[in-house]
């Protein structure tokens, strides 16, 4: 094991946790995703740690320092002057970077409480939350991608929710993106093989109706569902340690 990566990421992922956590409590009707991205960036810096979106490539470059997806958008949401309402679906999914290493997570919240929400999206939300950590709970040395793939996809479907296949979770470190993929869908007792000190990012999207989804083009960024159904999306960053798994985007 890498202690001084270990460390890092671990102080990292708690200023990330500690962001997305309040970040929640932050968000009120009537907000814009511009108004909320310009208090996470100021966060992310108050708290000690970098902007990672903006450490992307020229050619890769996001406008923003968090992904905010409201309603039909799933993942990499750009933040824009539209107002969020009471009772729509919001993802936030971020990125850190701290003493040269990056961390991942993301939620889903439902704006100005969840008893706003309709029934099916609040129960989408906490059943792909409970596919993540069923997911999280196979990590351990030796154990392989696809079981924690396999028991992320179970939970999906028991939930009758429509699994996202085409953006998986991922490794990570000093890159944002790193090998193993981690798929959402697949069969326990294949793919890559975990070991101590690997870092990967679980993290199931999921949605109400079909999960087939497009690029918008006013901005290059926001996957939106085909069918204008809602999206949904938890991540954690998870270590493999030597008895199993440390969530390291948990706050304090
Ligand atoms: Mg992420």
């Amino acid at each position: 094991m890498n202690e001084q990566k270990n460390s890092a990421m671990r102080e990292g992922g708690k200023i990330l946790g500690g962001v997305l956590r309040d970040v929640q409590e932050y968000v009120k009707p009537g907000m814009t995703g511009k108004e909320i991205d310009a208090w996470v960036r100021a966060e992310i810096v108050r708290r000690g740690a970098g902007v990672a979106y903006d450490m992307l490539p020229k050619n890769e470059s996001f406008p923003g320092a968090i992904c905010i997806s409201v309603n039909d958008a799933v993942i990499h949401g750009t933040p824009n002057d539209e107002e969020l309402s009471e009772g729509d679906k919001v993802s936030f999914d971020l990125d850190v970077y701290y003493k040269g290493y990056f961390t991942d997570s993301a939620v889903t919240m439902i704006v100005g409480g969840k008893e706003k929400g309709a029934p099916a999206v609040r129960k989408m939300l906490s059943v792909t939350e409970a596919a993540m950590w069923e997911g999280i709970e196979q990590v351990k040395p030796g154990a392989r991608i696809g079981d924690i793939s396999a028991a992320v996809e179970k939970v999906l479907r028991k939930g009758k929710l429509g699994v996202i296949e085409n953006y998986v979770g991922h490794g990570i470190g000093k890159s944002m993106h790193e090998d193993p993929e981690v798929p959402n869908y697949g069969k326990k007792g294949h793919g890559y093989k975990l070991k101590v000190g690997d870092v990967i990012c679980i993290e199931p999207m999921s949605c109400l109706g079909k999960p087939k989804n497009y690029v918008d083009e006013s901005d290059d960024w926001t996957v939106r569902l085909k069918d204008g159904s809602i999206g949904c999306h938890f991540e954690h960053s998870i270590l493999v340690t030597e008895t199993g798994y440390e969530v390291l985007t948990l706050p304090e």
